[in-house]
């Protein structure tokens, strides 16, 4: 398939303002990739380069892709840049440079979608003395010889700034539609991306293999698991009735999550986050704890790891337990904050898939390998049957600088991916306030009134993610909580994000100053949700009102690194908070 025809496609979905028709662009796109073609189509199509958590970069600076606009359009670079300045988006001015170009094309060669990948990663992957001439070179080439549109997508796509908008599900969606002829394969395709975190392996199973490939993949070492997460209820009595009258009750780490691939044979470990970034070379402690301290010839387990003072025994925030995510000073950090990793789960032992054991089983087999207790531990936890031992037990964690309890179902697999009350998360609170903070997707932002103007940035529109429609919906503007630094911060950040108009997957009754394209998170806290004309989370009809927050104010510093907007709190989690929220009041 060639990368012509594809940005026809690309130019069709950026000017749709649906995401149902998104979904049938993308079907139609996918339906002429041939053999051999789809993966590379589904990672442009993300605009990566690989699955998230191979952590191949692209994005090459901004100079450098003016330098090749100019070299392949024969302009000189003074007339890129001062097309850039008037555009504001070096795809459109390499679109109308190429178009205008004073150079006949080198070549009426087309290229295919696997080349564009190909020279995409070849550019990645280039480093060392004289590689910026090659990664130019690189792009010169392709430039030299695509059409203008193909110049606009190629120049986003090595920009990193090709947003598409097409969230994994609704990619998932467009999957099923283009394979299956209906929609409706969607949960299988989804369950098959859970367990391997790569849509577009997903999309060459799918496309070899068929839906019988799709069910049965299995989990694979270093291909990170989906991870699992907890429903929230707000009294221990009420988890217990959920959980049938026992279960088992862990301490709440508040870390980073850490999903760890272990390959004794090999030496080989990988550590990946909550987010599915590969985050090895940040815990050199635990990865080498991973070989000695766990005997399994081979298994996945997770943990939190937590900055912990073995003096002491004391847990420490989880700000500094943050600082270790780094790319410099690692070792003298991992010396100054030790973390340990309290281990809570095991999908994978001995070549053996254990996703679909039940939590008891996995548990034991957990506490049967970790041998060490030096780095890696085990998640303390205790069985309950009562909400005395619960609330016990819960206090007893707040006590020791701990975030809460998880209560887990003895009998419940691990579930890939999903939300599900396998997993109940009860945290400690404040009087007045919601008991959890909310995760939010940011989009748009306010120019700002009085002395906010400077910033450029005086608030928020941000929203919650409600996973059953794949669109965000707006909750509520947030204005408070923001040092001078971090609104001239959000300011530089969302600048670069700007959109022309409404994203096709955000639906909003308000607009702000400046759509951005949904893709960072910030935790909001609120003393309560409402019900509001003004947002569309969880409005079920136009006379319906929606949800939304009061006195929301930000408490995350800046925006979350690891949180992508599929992974901000849902409009179903709002929905359940609201209820929970006018019973605990009935309650007391
Ligand atoms: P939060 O911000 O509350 O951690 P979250 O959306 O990241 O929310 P949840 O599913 O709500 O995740 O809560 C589970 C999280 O709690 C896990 O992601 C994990 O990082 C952390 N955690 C700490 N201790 C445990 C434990 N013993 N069992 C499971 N998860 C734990």
């Amino acid at each position: 398939m060639f990368f012509d025809e594809v940005s026809g496609y690309y130019d069709r979905l950026e000017n749709t303002s649906s995401r149902l028709s998104m979904v049938d662009i993308l079907s139609e796109l996918m339906s002429h990739a041939k053999s051999g073609e789809i993966r590379s189509l589904i990672y442009i199509t993300q605009g990566m380069l690989a699955p998230p958590f191979e952590g191949m970069q692209i994005g090459i600076a901004e100079k450098f892709a003016e330098s090749a606009i100019a070299t392949a359009s024969g302009f000189s670079k003074e007339d890129v840049v001062s097309s850039f300045r008037k555009t504001g988006d070096l795809g459109l001015t390499a679109q109308e440079m190429i178009r205008k170009g004073k150079l006949r094309p080198l070549s009426k060669h087309h290229f295919e979608v696997n080349y564009v990948l190909e020279s995409m990663r070849k550019i990645a992957g280039t480093s060392g003395t004289g590689s910026q001439d090659a990664k130019i070179r690189i792009l010169v080439e392709l430039l030299a010889s695509s059409t203008p549109l193909e110049a606009r997508y190629l120049i986003r796509f090595a920009l990193g700034k090709l947003r598409l908008g097409a969230g994994d599900a609704t990619i998932l969606e467009a999957l099923s539609k283009s394979y299956t002829g209906s929609r409706d394969a969607k949960a299988d395709l989804e369950n098959a991306y859970n367990i391997c975190s790569d849509l577009g392996k997903v999309g060459e199973v799918l496309s070899e293999k068929g839906m019988p490939g799709i069910k049965s993949l299995k989990v694979s070492l270093f291909e990170p698991i989906r991870p699992a997460l907890a429903e929230r209820l707000p009294t221990a009595e009420q988890i217990l009735e959920k959980m049938k009258g026992k279960c088992a009750v862990e301490s709440k780490y508040d870390g980073l999550r850490a999903q760890v691939h272990i390959d004794r044979k090999k030496g080989r470990v990988h550590i990946f986050s909550r987010n599915l970034e590969n985050l090895t070379e940040m815990f050199p402690d635990i990865a080498k704890a991973a070989l000695s301290e766990v005997s399994a010839s081979n298994a996945i387990l997770e943990g939190e790891a937590i900055s912990y003072d073995e003096a002491t025994g004391e847990f420490r925030p989880f700000q500094e337990t943050i600082q270790r995510k780094r790319k410099h000073g690692v070792e003298e950090k991992s010396q100054e904050m030790p973390v340990h990793l309290f281990a809570f789960d095991l999908m994978y032992y001995d070549e053996e898939d254990y996703l679909g054991k039940p939590y008891e089983e996995r548990r034991k087999k957990l506490e049967s390998i970790i041998k060490g207790n030096e780095l890696i531990r085990l998640s303390d936890r205790i069985i309950a049957t009562t909400p005395k031992q619960m609330d016990k037990y819960f206090e007893e964690a707040v006590e020791n600088g701990l975030e809460g309890i998880v209560a887990k179902d003895l009998n419940a697999p691990y579930v890939a991916g999903a939300r599900k009350f396998s997993w109940i998360k009860l945290k400690r609170s404040y009087k007045g306030e919601l008991s959890d903070t909310i995760d939010m997707v940011i989009l748009g932002y306010y120019r700002g009134k009085g002395q906010r103007t400077e910033f450029g940035m005086g608030g928020l529109l941000a929203g919650v993610y409600n996973e059953k429609k794949d669109v965000f919906e707006t909750l509520s503007k947030i204005g408070t909580g923001f040092s001078e630094k971090q609104m001239q911060d959000f300011s530089d950040l969302l600048k670069r994000s700007r959109l022309a108009r409404k994203p096709p997957r955000v639906e909003a009754i308000i607009a702000p100053d400046f759509w951005v394209e949904p893709e960072y998170v910030i935790t909001v806290k609120a003393d309560e949700i409402t019900r509001s004309p003004m947002h569309t989370c969880g409005k079920e009809g136009p006379e319906e009102p929606g949800y939304a927050l009061r006195f929301p104010r930000l408490v995350s510093d800046g925006v979350r690194k690891d949180k992508k907007a599929e992974d901000a709190t849902t409009t179903k989690e709002i929905l359940e908070m609201f209820g929970q929220q006018k019973k605990v009041k009935v309650d007391h």
